[in-house]
């Protein structure tokens, strides 16, 4: 254990995890904390990553960024959730919105009573009464913090950018917020003989930097703290089985939709993002059960404009870092682990770790009980994260393919049988107070793959037939009216943040 205070911090490389990284720190640690970036352009970046979840506007506002010019800049359009085809049946579709369906009453949830008018007759999808649901479908947005001045909530928001120009962008930040990027390929690590922390990287050029704590952005291969510190990997492929991808990108088409695409294939999933410029497609999935080969005619042959270049393939396990922080090491993003993309998770958790990290930044020395403070809140944020994606794949009356069966037979974890259980039988939730994913979340995949409860909480019983018939019609009519004051997605950009294209 060294006793001394951090003064510089180097931070490998500058794919979205390096900038974010290099942004964030530069925005809250004291200017006296030299902070270095270096990255290889040679070696380059993943080149995917474009859809967010809505905790990113928290990042964007720590950095104090003007949203309409970061979305002029990334090319960027709005997201308010994921549409998932497919995944219970074939046929099926739902969205996963980022906001509640209806309201919460007298403390409990809207979906309870949606239970209740069910079990009287009514034929009303939870969906009918999310206002996301019915701004979505209409291809609108706007922002809106609350419903008219009712009690509700607005929209909850993301985006889809541009994964280089966001990595330009936020260097564009870094770099005028003090941050020193230096171009090379490292290509040897330095050890102290005697504590195993690292001392220094060094370039191919023969250049040697050297600092106190070294941030691990380098990617899959973990430069720093798989190839130097030796820290190994939890495999979870046997309940996310996927471990491959093919991207490819494509002619805009309008409309201009306020959501991402989730569409379920034979052995895996294609994503739809849509930007300004172009749409990001990809084809995620497990080779055990196709080949890159096929997979690259499945995407292709599900395009819906014509495809710009050729399928670029892409490798991954899923899982995690057994540490994240060893000696004077911290890894962040791909370095760091990885769940699939489904649920756009991996940027947030890369802000997730770089925020806890500056939460922990030792103030002298690498004191144990830090370091291990921030592995336990890692490890569990990625284990909550790693069930709801479970959920997905293990959600399915699907049986048409091995992989699916596959996915519909496999051991899931405790935790996830347990919550799965309870859901079933009165559509009660326990959500773990640090798990990205809160109620709504959870409700929406778990009704939306096939998962009904038997029956509903009593509280729900609390309104009459009457009043609640009441509510639900008021509620529609809310939403609708709501809705109709928005103007198309592609117009709300064209007036606040159309991209300059030229
Ligand atoms: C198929 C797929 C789809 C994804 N989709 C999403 C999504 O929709 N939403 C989401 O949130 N996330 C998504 N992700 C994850 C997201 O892409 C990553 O979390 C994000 O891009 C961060 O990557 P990174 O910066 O950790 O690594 P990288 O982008 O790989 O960057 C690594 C950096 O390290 C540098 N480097 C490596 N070795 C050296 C060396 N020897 N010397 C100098 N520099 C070096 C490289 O030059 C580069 O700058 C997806 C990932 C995959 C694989």
């Amino acid at each position: 254990m060294k006793a001394q205070q951090i003064s510089k911090v180097v931070i490998v490389g500058g794919g979205t995890a390096g900038w974010i990284t290099a942004a964030a720190m530069a925005r809250l640690l004291p200017s006296a904390i030299e902070i270095v970036l270096v990255e290889s352009d040679a070696i380059g970046t993943v080149g995917v990553g474009e859809a967010t979840i809505p905790q990113i506007r928290r990042l964007n506002g720590v950095l104090g960024l003007d949203e309409d010019d970061f979305v002029r800049k990334t090319r960027a359009t709005f997201k308010l959730g994921i549409e998932f085809n497919n995944w219970g049946r074939r046929g099926d579709s739902y969205l996963h919105t980022f906001g509640d369906p209806g309201i919460n009453l007298a403390s409990l949830s809207f979906h309870q009573y949606w239970l209740k008018a069910r079990a009287e007759g009514s034929d009303a999808s939870l969906w009918d009464y999310s206002l996301h649901h019915k701004v979505a479908y209409a291809n609108k947005f706007g922002r809106m913090e609350r419903v008219g001045n009712t009690s509700m909530t607005g929209l909850a928001y993301a985006f889809h950018f541009d994964a280089g120009l966001y990595a330009a962008y936020l260097r564009h930040y870094a770099e005028k917020e003090g941050v020193k990027r230096i171009e090379g390929k490292i290509n040897d690590v330095s050890l102290d003989g005697e504590s195993g922390f690292i001392k220094s990287v060094g370039l191919e050029s023969g250049q040697q930097v050297s600092g106190d704590l070294f941030i691990d952005c380098s990617g899959f291969r973990g430069l720093l703290i798989n190839g130097s510190l030796g820290v190994g990997y939890q495999d979870w492929s046997k309940w996310l089985p996927c471990n491959r991808a093919v991207a490819v990108g494509s002619q805009r088409k309008n409309p201009l939709v306020p959501y991402t695409k989730a569409t379920a294939h034979g052995a895996g999933w294609q994503w739809r993002i849509p930007l300004q410029h172009r749409t990001g497609n990809g084809h995620v999935f497990c080779d055990s059960f196709i080949s890159v080969d096929e997979a690259s005619d499945i995407l292709l042959a599900n395009l819906d404009a014509e495809a710009i270049g050729e399928p670029r393939p892409l490798g991954f396990t899923t899982g995690r870092r057994e540490k994240f922080w060893k000696k004077n090491c911290v890894s962040i993003g791909l370095s760091s682990g990885f769940l699939e993309p489904l649920e756009s998770t991996s940027i947030h958790l890369i802000q997730s770790n770089v925020s806890r990290l500056i939460e922990l930044f030792p103030s002298a020395g690498f004191e144990p009980a830090i370091i291990e403070e921030y592995n336990r809140q890692v490890a569990h944020e990625y284990e909550l994260v790693r069930d709801f994606l479970i959920l997905h794949y293990h959600l399915t009356a699907r049986d048409d393919t091995e992989f699916w069966r596959y996915c519909a037979n496999m051991d899931v974890p405790d935790s996830l049988r347990a919550k799965m259980a309870l859901f079933e039988t009165g559509g009660r939730l326990w959500t773990d107070a640090e798990d990205l994913f809160r109620e709504a979340s959870w409700v929406q995949v778990m009704i939306g793959q096939g998962l009904m409860p038997k029956g509903y909480h009593a509280m729900a019983d609390r309104l009459s037939s009457d009043q609640l018939q009441r509510m639900m019609r008021d509620l529609k009519a809310i939403i609708a009216k709501a809705e109709g004051s928005l103007p198309s997605h592609a117009d709300f950009i064209a007036a606040h943040c159309n991209a300059d294209l030229q």
